[in-house]
């Protein structure tokens, strides 16, 4: 049996095609288990960059499940056996991530975090569980097990074996925050690049549209199929080439499939989705991602975002 994991390095999969002029700065740091980059014209200096970065670490360390002084560690600890009161801006996104799971039919779905340590996707050991521990984690992960008490501001996992994953939108949550706190300090062309979650704002410094290349999912790193155009706007792209093992010759990804637990059997090969809603962007890619392709056009049209799918057999959709 051969092992093995690939993280690829998604600061390089999405290539932004930047003219030059006048300089900008940018500053990289690896963050929420991926690289980030930002990037920033005519007003930036590295002390900018820098303290941008600390705003993103705060906030990243705030979502972070693994990171104990969290109140998702929190939440999930106390999961089965009392509600956590959270502050305004987390009990805000888990909401809006927990509408998101039943406008999406389910697809999109935060309670899964047990499932993923179970795969193993982040660990040493990669693995394919057995039916059984499948079978009873994904019957937990039940959306209407997150209950949500607006008025106290808390959260409840009412089955212990759940827990809350926020891993498909805090990314592209965080590039948005990065964004608007760039643009309070009067940021008005730059590039925010996490690990595949791209926002732009403003237009290049010749005011044309930037241009967010899109990994092809058969290189390892860098190597284009296309590009998109925008400004203002968001650029995420989800697909199983981003994290994956191989056992027995077989190839485990880590978007899973909220009916079975298990990696989503999609005929998409990626998803990219074009909108102003950073959050919106990374949670609609991975459940598009999840759908396949006929569903994934339903969704897009039902959220009104813009979309570039590439399938398995090559072909690129654009919505
Ligand atoms: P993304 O890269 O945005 O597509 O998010 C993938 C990550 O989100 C995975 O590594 C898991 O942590 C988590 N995840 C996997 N499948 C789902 C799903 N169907 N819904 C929500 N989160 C998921
Ligand atoms: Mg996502």
């Amino acid at each position: 049996m051969k092992d093995c994991i690939k993280i690829s390095c998604l600061a390089l999969m999405v290539l932004l095609l930047a003219s030059c002029s006048p300089d900008p700065v940018t500053g990289y740091e690896f963050m929420m288990d991926t690289q980030c980059s930002i990037t920033v014209y005519e007003r930036g200096d590295e002390a900018f960059i820098d303290g941008t970065f600390q705003f993103v670490r705060q906030l990243a360390s705030r979502l972070d499940r693994y990171d104990e002084s969290s109140e998702i560690f929190r939440i999930n600890a106390m999961a089965g056996r009392e509600p956590v009161k959270v502050t305004g801006q987390v009990f805000e996104l888990i909401s809006r991530a927990r509408d998101l799971c039943e406008d999406t039919d389910g697809l999109f779905n935060i309670l899964m975090g047990n499932i993923s340590d179970l795969w193993g996707f982040t660990s040493a050991e990669p693995h394919v569980p057995s039916d059984e521990e499948l079978a009873e984690l994904t019957a937990a992960a039940d959306i209407s097990n997150l209950v949500l008490n607006e008025e106290d501001q808390t959260v409840y996992i009412a089955d212990e074996k759940a827990s809350l994953d926020l891993g498909a939108i805090a990314k592209g949550y965080a590039s948005q925050a990065a964004a608007d706190y760039l643009r309070s300090q009067g940021v008005e062309k730059a590039v925010i690049n996490f690990g595949g979650n791209v926002y732009c704002i403003g237009t290049r410094p010749d005011s044309s549209p930037w241009r967010v290349g899109i990994q092809n999912p058969d290189t390892e790193y860098g190597g284009y199929f296309t590009t998109v155009e925008v400004s203002d706007c968001a650029v995420v792209t989800s697909g199983g080439y981003q994290r994956y093992f191989i056992q027995d010759g077989v190839r485990y990804h880590h978007i899973l499939d909220p009916a079975t637990g298990r990696p989503a059997d999609s005929d998409l090969a990626s998803v990219s989705i074009i909108c102003e809603d950073g959050a919106l962007a990374d949670a609609l890619s991975t459940a598009c991602f999840v759908a396949g392709a006929d569903k994934a056009e339903e969704l897009c049209r039902k959220f009104g975002v813009s979309a570039l799918f590439l399938t398995q057999s090559g072909e690129v959709i654009r919505i």
